[in-house]
């Protein structure tokens, strides 16, 4: 009897959890910690709606998507079928996108500017949806990358909070490609800390136990969930 393709990559997908599981307890274990502490979000970006709704039906509910259109086509219908499921923003958010994004997202990862801020704030006013925010870090200030300088973003956190009412509930980072990244975990923790900030999310597939080690709150693995993400031409 052959299976049927969703449903050996339902299997497959479900394998690559359990492990990723097994090495978070392990790494949490290494560090003190609890693995219940640490929440997975399963980076879907470009993997299309049917190997998403093949990760959903191991059970698996939190997601990440780093693109407002993107996510706006293929998460809908899913949403529909299974209601529970989260799904983080982890990508750059425009002003104009903000409305689609408040009304399709569960949490916004990405907040890095204070007319993001103050635009999201008034959009979930109006839309009587509270998200939860993340506070986006450029703990490596990388030109190019998104995310508050670290020097600014003691301010900026306030600012969010006290100017805008936005739930802050952590911070994120992505290291640069070329550096240790547990500087850049530990930098982050540290600003949480000094903050008051609960949530961190950092860790990625290459990564995800050293963040774990160093506090992670939130990890976001795509490959190693999913495995590699198709080509886009
Ligand atoms: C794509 C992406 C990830 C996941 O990367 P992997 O290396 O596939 O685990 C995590 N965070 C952000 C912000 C991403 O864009």
């Amino acid at each position: 009897m052959s299976v049927p393709l969703d449903q050996e990559q339902s299997v497959r997908i479900a394998d690559n959890l359990e492990a990723i599981q097994q090495r978070v307890a392990k790494a949490a274990l290494r560090a003190g910690r609890e693995a219940k502490g640490v929440s997975l979000t399963a980076v879907s970006k470009i993997h299309s709606a049917d190997s998403v709704r093949a990760a959903l039906e191991t059970g698996h509910r939190v997601y990440g998507e780093n693109r407002v259109q993107e996510a706006a086509q293929k998460w809908p219908p899913l949403k529909a079928d299974f209601p529970d499921a989260s799904i983080h923003l982890i990508g750059p958010l425009q002003t104009n996108k903000v409305r689609d994004a408040v009304a399709l997202f569960d949490v916004i990862e990405t907040v890095d500017r204070p007319k993001l801020a103050a635009a999201i704030a008034e959009e979930m006013e109006k839309q009587s949806r509270h998200l939860p925010c993340f506070i986006q870090i450029n703990t490596g200030e990388e030109s190019q990358k998104a995310g508050v300088m670290p020097a600014e973003s003691d301010n900026f956190i306030a600012e969010c909070r006290n100017n805008y009412g936005l739930n802050v509930s952590g911070l994120m980072c992505i290291p640069p490609q070329d550096e240790e990244p547990a500087l850049h975990f530990a930098f982050l923790r540290e600003i949480a800390n000094r903050n008051g900030v609960a949530g961190l999310s950092m860790g990625m597939s290459a990564d995800f136990e050293t963040a774990v080690e160093l506090g992670a709150t939130h990890i976001r693995l795509g490959r190693a969930v999913f495995g590699e993400r198709p080509i886009v031409s």
